[in-house]
C-alpha cells in the first residue's frame, strides 16, 4: 500500500504527533480533531478494515485504545466522556482505508453528534436476523 497515508505515518515518512508507539501499533493525534485530544490508534501494518486484522492482533490494539481513552479522560480539560469510533468501508464513512480507531473526547452539550434516528423492528425480523447471524459466529 504505497500511497496509504497511515502507512506513511506508521513508517515515519509523514510526521505525526505521536502518543504511543511499539513494534506493531501507533497512536497519534488527529490532524483535524473533532475535539481537543481526538486521537487515532492504528496497527502499523496495513489492514483495510477490522475484518482484515488477524484475530491475535486485536487484543493488543484494543488495550492501546483503552489506554489512550484513559489518557484523554485524565488530561483533556473539562472532558466528561469519550466515543470510540471505528468505520469500515466508504459506505460507513471510512475515508482513510487503513484500519483505525478514533478516540474522541466529549463534553456535555458539545456540538458533536453521532446520534441516529431509532428505527422499529418486529420480533420476527429480529429473530430472522439473529438466526442467520448466529450461524456465522
Ligand atoms: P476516517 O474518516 O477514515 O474514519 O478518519 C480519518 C481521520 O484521519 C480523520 O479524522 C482525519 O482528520 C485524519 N487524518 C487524515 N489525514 C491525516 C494526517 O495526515 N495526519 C493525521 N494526524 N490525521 C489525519
Ligand atoms: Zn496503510
Amino acid at each position: 500500500m504505497d500511497e496509504c497515508i497511515f502507512c506513511k505515518i506508521a513508517k515515519g515518512e509523514i510526521p505525526s504527533t505521536k502518543l504511543y508507539e511499539d513494534e506493531k501499533i501507533l497512536a497519534f493525534l488527529d490532524i483535524n480533531p473533532a475535539a481537543k485530544g481526538h486521537s487515532l490508534i492504528i496497527p502499523k501494518k496495513h489492514y483495510h478494515t477490522l475484518l482484515d486484522l488477524p484475530h491475535e492482533e486485536l487484543k493488543e490494539l484494543m488495550e492501546i485504545v483503552q489506554k489512550v481513552a484513559g489518557a484523554v479522560m485524565s488530561v483533556v480539560e473539562g472532558v466528561q466522556g469519550f466515543n470510540v469510533i471505528q468505520s469500515n468501508q466508504e459506505a460507513a464513512g471510512q475515508v482513510i482505508p487503513h484500519l483505525h480507531f478514533h478516540v474522541i473526547p466529549r463534553k456535555q452539550g458539545d456540538s458533536l453528534n453521532f446520534a441516529w434516528e431509532q428505527g422499529k423492528a418486529e420480533k420476527e425480523e429480529l429473530e430472522k436476523y439473529a438466526e442467520l447471524m448466529r450461524k456465522r459466529l
